[in-house]
């Protein structure tokens, strides 16, 4: 199949729509559709492999006052937490981070995923998952699966850069596929995910969310 034919039977992670005449840009030599409908910017890898990801980062990436401000919103918004899993860990700063405040925190990568099968549904507190979204290729299947471990009222404390955020303040840099960057979602799509996650969606402000389960 031509490379042209693919991205035209290609459906936009964020909402589900087809690409086809969708409206594409270039970075660094990727192209990037964006969906017409929800307007999330995608780039279709041939091998996903190579992607280099802010997993693999070896070094902190985030200083005290970062996890201070992130902690404090997480206790804010999903209340007194007894069980926290951070989704995406990296090299673990905010797990370690959350647990030496007390609260039970353990940390998900790609090296343990498979943990996530063997956890019984509806246990979880709180699920952080800051600067992860965007490397994933289909959040809203990861977004279910986040959804079916939360206990009831139970909530997903999520960053990213969403693409409205980064119009607005002309950060075009974030969107490079050298940094595993392949799924911006527009916040219309955040929206969209959570509905069909069964979580509603709050804005804390442009770059925090908490996608939280109904009580009832
Ligand atoms: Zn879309």
């Amino acid at each position: 199949m031509k490379e042209k034919d693919r991205y035209e039977e290609f459906l936009c992670r964020g909402c589900g729509a087809s690409l086809k005449n969708s409206t594409t840009m270039r970075r660094k030599d990727t192209p990037y559709h964006i969906c017409k409908t929800c307007g999330t910017a995608q780039c279709i890898y041939k091998d996903l492999k190579d992607l280099v990801t802010s997993n693999n980062a070896s070094e902190d990436r985030n200083d005290d006052h970062q996890m201070e401000e992130r902690f404090s919103r997480m206790e804010k918004y999903s209340g007194y937490a007894k069980l926290v899993m951070d989704y995406g860990c990296g090299n673990g700063q905010l797990a370690g981070y959350i647990s030496s405040h007390g609260v039970p925190c353990f940390a998900i990568d790609t090296h343990n995923n498979s943990i996530i099968e063997h956890i019984p549904d509806g246990c979880i507190c709180s699920i952080s998952m800051v600067e992860v979204i965007e490397h994933l290729i289909d959040p809203e299947a990861t977004i279910q699966t986040l959804s079916r471990l939360l206990r009831k009222g139970g909530t997903i404390y999520l960053e990213t850069s969403t693409i409205d955020a980064l119009l607005r303040f002309g950060e075009h840099d974030y969107i490079d596929p050298n940094i595993g960057h392949i799924t911006i979602l527009s916040q219309f799509a955040l929206c969209k995910i959570s509905e069909n996650s069964s979580l509603d969606l709050e804005v804390i402000n442009p770059t925090s969310f908490i996608m939280r389960k109904p009580s009832e």
